[in-house]
């Protein structure tokens, strides 16, 4: 099933997981599976060259098992900076070959390794690809604080635009801790023309330093009252987990009232806080609007 045909009168609710890294068994990607099949997502996402994955259990192996061995739609996320022309349809063709429809096109981050390397500069010229090679659900990733790399977000939302005209029909954000942002962002992304879903990404912090490295890396404002929460509990681990699940959820609770399209939680392969998360809001995104 294309992703984007998801939402029809519901808050779409998708989960994203990484696969395991190097130092660990494939299993333990199967055990998390199994935890969160009681959560229902409507579907999983699964990253692409994070840091850390072991390259033998690639995106391509777990997406196709999300899908044909647990039963829930799956979309395989597609990196490219660095990567060939010819290696990037090689992936599009073992995706199609194991069934996947839904593929997150995107560039990637620039490393000492790829900078300067392969055949594509931006996400945009990738869904261009994906378009020919078939009849592809395209995912592409946007920022409500803007790229990082983008001198403002007037510029980050023309080439948002254009990576909808060139074939993207459903879209997920960078995580942000601030409402409003995402507000404001959907309000001149729908002015620009942009009118296909948007997915909110929400990633529930429960360790203080991750939270800020999130944060310096992707450049997302962090609110006083967010920073608040994290100093006061940085020394006690469950109470913070707590917070920044509790925090997660009022963020969600905002969203849905105000019908969003749909969440995607970034669950750090966690299970047990996406249960959490899930418990609390499923009566919310199940509403009929
Ligand atoms: P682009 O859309 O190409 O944008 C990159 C920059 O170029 C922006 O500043 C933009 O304004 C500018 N730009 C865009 N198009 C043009 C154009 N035509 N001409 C000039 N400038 C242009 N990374 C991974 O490595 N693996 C993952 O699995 C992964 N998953 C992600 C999932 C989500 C939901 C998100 C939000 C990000 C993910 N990332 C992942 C990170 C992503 O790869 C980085 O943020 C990367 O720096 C940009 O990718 P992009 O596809 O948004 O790039």
């Amino acid at each position: 099933m294309k992703t984007a045909s998801l939402f029809q009168n519901k808050t779409v609710f998708s989960l994203e997981i990484f696969p395991p890294k190097r130092t660990a068994h494939i299993s333990t990607v199967y055990r998390m599976l199994d935890e969160l099949k009681d959560v229902s997502p409507d579907f999983i996402s699964v990253t692409y060259g994070i840091a850390g994955a072991a390259d033998k259990y690639s995106t391509v192996e777990i997406a196709a098992d999300v899908k044909n061995v647990y039963g829930i739609e799956s979309v395989a996320h597609l990196p490219v900076a660095g990567m060939t022309r010819t290696d990037a349809e090689r992936i599009v063709d073992a995706l199609a070959e194991k069934g996947i429809e839904n593929i997150l096109a995107l560039r990637g981050d620039y490393t000492e390794e790829n900078r300067g390397r392969g055949d594509f500069a931006h996400a945009e010229e990738l869904i261009r690809l994906i378009r020919q090679k078939g009849d592809f659900n395209i995912l592409a990733a946007c920022y409500p604080e803007g790229h990082p790399e983008a001198p403002d977000l007037e510029t980050d939302l023309r080439y948002l635009k254009q990576k909808v005209d060139a074939g993207a029909n459903h879209l997920i954000t960078q995580l942000f801790f601030e409402n409003t942002l995402f507000y404001s962002f959907l309000e001149r992304a729908r002015a620009t023309g942009i009118a296909v879903p948007v997915e909110a990404g929400i990633m529930p912090v429960t360790n203080k330093k991750q939270a800020e490295r999130m944060a310096e890396l992707c450049k997302v404002q962090l609110p006083a009252k967010f920073v608040r929460m994290m100093e006061k509990y940085e020394h006690n681990p469950e109470a913070l987990r707590d917070a920044g699940i509790a925090y997660a959820i009022d963020q969600i609770v905002d969203l849905a009232a105000q019908g969003v399209d749909g969440i995607h939680l970034y669950t750090m392969n966690n299970p047990d806080t996406a249960h959490r998360i899930h418990s609390a809001v499923k009566s919310l995104i199940s509403v009929v609007s």
